[in-house]
């Protein structure tokens, strides 16, 4: 039987690639491959920004109402089918039902902030700066945004970016990712349902290629990118080179710092979900707890004598909480990093290669690495798996030395009692995130989602207001109108006021 294809999505409609070029899409809980996708060639991105180019001339001068109305039933239309698209999201990338329902939810947050447009985009006006002077301000779409997304969130993150995007006037030629594409395009359809204009949004699959030409390409104002630091990098200077503007959101290395006064129990049911939580694929995933004092000695019991009730398995058993990793070759390198962090000195507690699923999926089951230190290649690769590391120090600032030493400043949280350690931890740690006593610390859509250093090239953070900011461009408008009453002509108005 002829492998299924995966076509991309432009001007309105489901367009075969002609490349020539395509790449495996895979159902991650059974190791078979389910289908092809067409890789976009540099014509065909041409192609697709040439259509949006078209059509966001019209889409940026329609009224604010209509632009809400489009997502108010685009978000009718996600809440009545979230099952639909949550089940795309497990089949190709192999999250459990929970974790696809909940980036589903986490998603249509965002279309909810871009509905409410006409208010985000009002401007600012000062009165009387001089006689009969006034001045305001006003803020306008950039034409035509790149938006180059994750497989990690293959809903989600399309969200965050599209939203803001469209609802600010512009077309978007948006490339997932080419491991599980089939949700972006599913989007894309349900948007052109809830009245969308053809063009306005248009999905090209593809690698290297297509991201190369939408970052030279001349008619692309501006890129938004989620990925993995070194390409999120290589993005931001090569779309800032050729005079884009450009947020570049990279990879992550989140600490979770437990101080001696924690609720342990509490403090070990959060190192569980937000450690082994779609398989440790989130970019906010804690990869590191930071026990201080004595909190290890209580603390990485706690957290191994749940790991045996982790319920591993297929996103099409309801009862799954942990599913399989993205590909064979990931789940390898993931695995490979228990024989090192033994090597290196650390003690693996639980070797989730112990864990046997049955089947050719890519499972790997939970692990728990205990005395990792900062030199250790566990702790300062992003492993990107259902891999927990414990590092001990002695103080709250030999906790706070290793946050902020490290490489990427994601999202944070800290665990304790303390209100006066958890507010002086929020001033002097350097992430974008922090959570107290929460562990995955994702701003709700009305906030905007960014981290520090290697986890974020550019200076918006995404979705929130500082995506509105990055999808507009300001105008600021001084006018003179002389008084009527000045006027040579009679317009009836009394000559004094
Ligand atoms: P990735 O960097 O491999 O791919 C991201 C996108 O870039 C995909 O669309 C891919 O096709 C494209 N791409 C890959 N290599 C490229 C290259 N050499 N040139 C041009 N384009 C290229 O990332 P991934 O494996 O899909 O996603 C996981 C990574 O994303 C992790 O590092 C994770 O931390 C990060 N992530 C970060 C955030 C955040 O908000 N900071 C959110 C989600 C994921």
């Amino acid at each position: 039987m002829a492998m299924r294809t995966i076509p991309h999505f432009i001007g309105g409609r489901e367009t075969p690639g002609r490349s020539g070029r395509r790449g495996p899409v895979f159902n991650p809980a059974t190791g078979e491959q389910q289908a092809e996708v067409d890789f976009a060639s540099a014509e065909e991105v041409d192609q697709a920004v040439a259509i949006a180019a078209a059509a966001a001339r019209a889409w940026g001068a329609s009224p604010l109402g209509k632009r809400a109305d489009v997502f108010f039933r685009f978000r009718q239309i996600l809440v009545d089918r979230k099952a639909e698209l949550a089940d795309l999201v497990s089949s190709e990338h192999g999250k459990v039902p929970g974790d696809a329902a909940g980036e589903v939810a986490r998603g249509i947050e965002n279309v909810e902030f871009a509905a409410g447009i006409p208010h985000l985009l009002k401007g600012e006006y000062s009165e009387g700066v001089s006689t009969g002077v006034d001045v305001y301000s006003i803020r306008q779409p950039l034409g035509v945004v790149a938006a180059i997304t994750p497989f990690n969130f293959p809903a989600m993150v399309p969200l965050w970016m599209i939203s803001n995007a469209i609802a600010c006037g512009n077309a978007v030629v948006l490339k997932p990712s080419e491991k599980d594409p089939s949700g972006p395009v599913l989007l894309a359809r349900w948007l052109e349902e809830a009245g969308l204009p053809a063009g306005v949004l248009n999905v090209v699959h593809g690698d290297k290629v297509a991201v190369d030409r939408l970052l030279e390409h001349p008619d692309i104002a501006a890129v938004s990118f989620v990925g993995s630091t070194p390409v999120a990098r290589a993005i931001y200077q090569r779309g800032t080179a050729a005079g884009k503007r450009v947020q570049a959101l990279g990879g992550a290395k989140n600490h979770m710092v437990v101080l001696p006064d924690a609720d342990m129990d509490a403090a070990a049911d959060a190192a569980v979900s937000a450690a082994y939580g779609s398989a440790g694929e989130r970019c906010m995933a804690i990869s590191v707890v930071v026990a201080v004092g004595d909190a290890g000695d209580r603390l990485v019991p706690a957290i191994a004598a749940r790991l045996p009730k982790v319920r591993v398995g297929p996103g099409t058993d309801p009862k799954a909480e942990m599913g399989p990793l993205i590909t064979r070759e990931h789940r390898d390198k993931v695995a490979s990093y228990l024989d090192l962090a033994a090597r290196e000195g650390a003690s693996v507690v639980v070797d989730g290669r112990k864990q046997i699923i049955a089947g050719n999926g890519f499972f790997l089951g939970v692990s728990l690495i205990d005395r990792v230190t900062a030199s250790m290649a566990v702790y300062k690769d992003e492993i990107f798996g259902p891999v927990l590391g414990v590092v001990r120090v002695a103080s709250y600032d030999d906790a706070l030395e290793l946050v902020n030493g490290n490489l990427y400043g994601n999202g944070t949280a800290i665990f304790t009692r303390d209100g006066g350690a958890a507010r002086r931890f929020q001033h002097d740690v350097t992430c974008g995130m922090v959570g107290i006593n929460v562990p995955i610390p994702v701003p709700v859509a009305y906030f905007s989602f960014g981290g520090w250093k290697a986890s974020l090239f550019g200076d918006t953070h995404i979705y929130g207001p500082d995506g509105v900011k990055f999808y507009t461009r300001g105008k600021v408008i001084t006018s003179r109108w002389p008084d009527p009453a000045t006027s040579q002509i009679d317009l009836g108005f009394p000559q004094t006021r």
